[in-house]
């Protein structure tokens, strides 16, 4: 069921013109001197020649691939078409 979700995901993001990016970021893990990854999804316009994100999830994934699925699930909810709403205006 999970990979049925993943052709729609493809359409959602083509209709849109919406891609998803991950950012990986240092972050201080507590009370430990060593420095964790923490990834990030963002959703860009394509046709945006800045490639500027529309969107960010503001959570700190461990893994790149969760981050990825992450923004996936956002596009396919709907949420581009309100994002685009609001880069417009
Ligand atoms: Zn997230």
């Amino acid at each position: 069921m999970k990979d049925d979700n993943r052709g729609i995901v493809f359409i959602a993001s083509s209709v849109v013109g919406l891609k998803i990016r991950v950012l990986g970021t240092h972050r201080p893990l507590q009370g430990s001197p060593i420095m964790a990854w923490a990834y990030r999804a963002e959703a860009y316009d394509e046709d945006d020649r800045f490639h500027r994100a529309v969107w960010s999830c503001d959570h700190a994934h461990d893994a790149p691939h969760t981050a990825q699925s992450c923004g996936e699930e956002w596009l396919a909810s709907g949420a581009p078409i309100m994002a685009e709403d609001q880069a417009v205006s």
